[in-house]
């Protein structure tokens, strides 16, 4: 891009310079303060104590405001994918807003769209416009004016919501910034320590400042590599994927394929063994009657969804495979090929099938789902020996 094209007049000034300075901050003054405090003499005035306390803050911090977007602002606020008491709600709201990424309306009106218009133009953090763009440009720039907020209609009927929405930048700097600051200071003056404000002052710069960089990095990691990295084993429709890694850094929201197929169900990791603290913490919840209607898709609408995309799968990649193959050894392979081809029509039909029973929600035998998963692997090994047939012809 030439520099006379760049768009100054389409800057969010304050946004920008906002996630631009807590960044450039967390990389220079934090990593210098850390280092001059450990050089520091044990008893230096200037000494930070109580370096635990400061830690322990950091990690609650980290999480609180962490479930307070993946809990709060997305699977309650946004998808409405359980209901909440006040206590949950208030909770999510405040450290929601601690993590500095708008209001729970504003950030569900956005995500709305996300999930309506998924990699079209509208899409707000549309991946077709590059890594950059989804992950933060988004956020620096305004490409063009903001749409209307028309589609919150149910968020603004909740008081507490409005509330949060109305005071959101000073709920976020005090619960944020004040309040680890002044826990800081707490602490460092019940233990006696020399200096309670330099441990104040750590408060604020780990808990605080760092914390609200590295959170925010997790979220944006959503728009960007979950559009980006892994699989697509329920919809190969739009570009949202499942990664177990990017569920490690996000609250278990990694599972993005699922979710953009299924975004009203309350989990994303929607396998027993798959990392999503958010769907624990939700269940855990419900246990103790602080959440509620947890919605769930049907067990037989997944494994409909996963079967039609296997077979999918199946169908192109034999023909691909097959292309590759020279004419004595595809005389060879017809055989596994037709079967292949059988089996993909066979996954299409049970698809359709058990579609067909989720829409009338006619009750689906236990024995038929353990039946289309054994069908699911046989599927599987066939693409493997298929892929590598295929690699050895290549060689
Ligand atoms: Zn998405
Ligand atoms: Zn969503």
């Amino acid at each position: 891009m030439k520099f006379k094209n760049f768009p100054i007049y389409r800057i969010e000034w304050v946004t920008s310079t906002f996630l631009i300075g807590t960044a450039l901050l967390s990389l220079t003054v934090v990593p210098w303060f850390l280092w001059t405090q450990f050089n520091l003499p044990a008893d230096a005035a200037n000494k930070v104590h109580g370096w635990g306390f400061i830690w322990a803050m950091f990690v609650f911090y980290y999480y609180a405001t962490g479930f307070g977007i993946t809990l709060g602002y997305h699977r309650l606020f946004s998808h409405i994918s359980f209901k909440a008491k006040w206590p949950v709600k208030l909770f999510v709201l405040l450290f929601g807003a601690a993590s500095f990424e708008n209001s729970a309306l504003d950030w569900s009106a956005d995500h709305r769209i996300h999930h309506k218009h998924v990699d079209e133009d509208e899409d707000p953090y549309d991946i077709s416009k590059g890594f950059f763009y989804a992950h933060i440009g988004w956020l620096l720039f305004r490409l063009k004016p903001k749409p209307p907020v028309t589609n919150v209609k149910d968020l603004e009927a909740d008081p507490l919501v409005m509330w949060q929405h109305r005071y959101v930048q000073w709920i976020g700097a005090f619960v944020g910034f004040v309040m680890p600051a002044a826990l800081g200071y707490g602490y460092a003056s019940f233990m006696g320590y020399a200096n309670p404000g330099m441990t104040a002052l750590a408060g604020f710069l780990i808990a605080g400042l760092l914390r609200t960089v590295v959170v925010q990095q997790g979220t944006f990691c959503i728009n960007s590599l979950c559009h980006m990295i892994g699989r697509r084993p329920y919809s190969t429709d739009h570009s949202a994927r499942d990664s177990g890694v990017v569920a490690l850094l996000t609250f278990g929201e990694g599972y993005h394929n699922y979710h953009h197929e299924f975004q009203h169900d309350y989990r994303n990791g929607v396998k027993p063994w798959q990392f999503d603290p958010t769907k624990w913490i939700i269940w855990t919840l419900s246990k103790v009657g602080l959440t509620q209607d947890l919605r769930r898709v049907p067990d037989s609408r997944i494994m409909a969804a996963e079967l039609k995309e296997q077979s999918r799968t199946l169908g192109r990649d034999i023909d691909s495979l097959a292309a590759r193959l020279d004419v004595r050894t595809r005389e060879l392979k017809a055989r596994t090929i037709a079967a292949a081809h059988e089996l993909a029509a066979e996954l299409a039909r049970r698809a359709e099938a058990l579609k067909e029973a989720a829409t009338t929600k006619a009750e689906v035998a236990q024995e038929t789902m353990v039946e289309m998963r054994g069908l699911l692997n046989q599927a599987a090994s066939h693409l493997e020996a298929l892929r590598r047939a295929g690699a050895g012809s290549a060689a």
